[in-house]
């Protein structure tokens, strides 16, 4: 077994993958008086004056300190007896960046991870049974491929259409931030590997269409496999249901990706906008809400959704993007007056990515109601996730009832939200904030532990994942992000060993059981791949 997590340490917290040069060095620290900078040759550089206030999500005192921006080097914090190091380098994290996309081939089923990409973290090919369609037994049909959605061997449509759409405008709009290189089987073949990656689920996400235009809510077993490699999960798998948000995602999904492979794959974005064209036809004729609920029998994940607005909002914005029909602008302007959350951008949430289309691929095309009001709202509903991050002592954009289950999510969207009001905006308050979203990530946090395995001197080391707890290595399968704290919706055993005093920012147990604080999910992945390939760019 791997050891436990080191003990947080007292005063210090920091971004454990170190600092940009180019960006202002922000450390949070739980101890009042003087902190001490020093640089490589032990030299003096700054002294600081750390002034704790009270963080409610935590129940810490600390003071978030702006040590400005640092030139490359190791350095040195200092208060009373505590120290801790950090490093400054250009663009330190592409590799935690190039680890979050290659957590995702990680996650690919029906195909053998072989050592050459995988390294230690091999399997056969798992998943490869033709699936049953549910509601028509006789139905047998082979959908292999895709992304096993967490710490599970399920694949959910909806959730699947929203990691590949982060991974796909991270691409569009920091290319040069995004990774490359990273041993995948598809390297050098022309394509990015973030588009490589990508594409992976896309494929799949092509054979989970039924002829009529819907789309399968998911692919997955009547009941979650037990902890063994997936190779060894032989279970019937079934085409579920069909639902009107996951077709709604994946139509959208797949017309902005038909845009971004036209240019390498002219023949492959044919088909793509084929099938969300298909797709929006069904939604078109199928106007009312057709939500997903488990059958009877079934226990795997529900994904049930509340609206499929928001996704038909989102469809409508990419399709017009892809297409410049105007049907689907007026589409567009419709869904988007009924009034949408647009910094959202998880798998139940999606008017975030209509906003993106919009903002950043439409433009004054939108016309005035998708161009400039649209704009009005997104900036002041981004504003209130930097007001959320002001009242947090470690800068963090959660308010301390929702440390829900996959709190990184919101905290990622968040992180996306204020980025993109930096880029319309050009503020730095925005960009410095949704920075610490990032530090938040990597360990600057009431925990003191890097959500992400295998990056930092206090990662996650017992993830709900799987092949990370049957593979027989010791460390878990890297470049995967936890959920991390979740006081909403704990589990009784959490409840349990925790109790109810525990604030929210650390209820948190770095353990296998665990699904309720420290399950992965390809979806929290790829929002962290969206922030740090901006913060490459700098
Ligand atoms: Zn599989």
């Amino acid at each position: 077994m791997v050891n436990a997590c080191p003990a947080a340490d007292p005063v210090f917290r920091i971004n454990q993958g170190g600092y940009a040069a180019g960006l202002p060095v922000h450390i949070a620290v739980l101890k009042k008086g003087p902190v001490s900078l020093l640089d490589t040759a032990g030299r003096l550089s700054g002294i600081f004056d750390a002034v704790p206030v009270p963080d409610e999500a935590s129940g810490d005192s600390v003071a978030l300190i702006n040590l400005g921006t640092l030139p490359e080097g190791n350095w040195l914090l200092h208060s009373g007896q505590a120290e801790r190091a950090f490093t400054v380098s250009p663009h330190p994290w592409q590799k935690t960046c190039g680890a979050l996309v290659k957590g995702l081939y990680y996650q690919r089923c029906g195909c053998a991870l072989l050592p050459e990409h995988a390294g230690l973290y091999t399997h056969a090919a798992c998943h490869t049974a033709p699936a049953i369609d549910w509601e028509d037994r006789s139905v047998r049909r082979a959908v292999t491929g895709g992304w096993h959605d967490a710490g599970d061997y399920g694949k959910y449509t909806g959730p699947g259409a929203v990691t590949a759409a982060h991974l796909l405008y991270a691409w569009k709009l920091f290319p040069d931030g995004c990774p490359d290189k990273l041993d995948l089987p598809e390297t050098g073949n022309g394509l990015p590997d973030i588009l490589n990656e990508a594409r992976y689920e896309l494929d799949w996400l092509l054979k989970m269409q039924r002829d009529d235009g819907a789309f399968h809510h998911k692919l997955a077993k009547a009941a979650f496999a037990p902890f063994i490699m997936p190779e060894d999960d032989k279970g019937q798998e079934y085409l579920m249901p069909v639902s009107s948000c996951a077709t709604g995602a994946a139509c959208a999904c797949l017309a902005l990706a038909s845009r971004v492979y036209r240019p390498f794959l002219p023949s492959f974005a044919n088909r793509l906008l084929l099938a969300a064209l298909r797709a929006w036809a069904w939604l078109a004729a199928h106007p009312d809400f057709l939500p997903f609920r488990n059958p009877e029998g079934v226990r795997t994940g529900q994904y049930s959704d509340r609206s499929d607005r928001d996704e038909r909002f989102w469809a409508a914005c990419e399709l017009f993007a892809s297409t410049n029909e105007d049907r689907f602008r007026q589409a567009a302007e419709t869904l988007y007056m009924e009034g949408h959350d647009l910094t959202q951008f998880g798998w139940a949430s999606v008017a975030g990515f209509g906003a993106i289309c919009c903002l950043f691929d439409m433009k004054e095309k939108a016309g005035e109601t998708l161009c400039s009001a649209l704009k009005q709202d997104f900036l002041a509903q981004s504003g209130q996730a930097l007001a959320a991050a002001r009242r947090s002592g470690y800068g963090t954009a959660l308010s301390p009832d929702r440390y829900i289950w996959g709190s990184i999510l919101p905290i990622m969207s968040g992180a996306m939200a204020m980025i993109l009001n930096a880029l319309i905006t050009g503020r730095q308050d925005m960009r410095d904030a949704a920075l610490d979203q990032w530090h938040y990530a990597l360990g600057m946090n009431a925990l003191d532990t890097c959500f992400i395995t295998g990056i930092g001197e206090k990662p996650i080391l017992h993830p709900h994942h799987r092949p990370s707890g049957a593979d027989g290595i010791d460390a878990p399968v890297p470049g995967l992000i936890s959920g991390g704290p979740n006081k909403a919706f704990p589990y009784p055993a959490t409840r349990e060993m925790l109790g109810d005093a525990v604030p929210p920012a650390k209820y948190f147990r770095d353990e296998t059981p665990s699904a309720d604080t420290n399950e992965i999910a390809i979806y929290w992945n790829s929002p962290a791949v969206f922030v740090s390939a901006y913060f490459n760019t700098f």
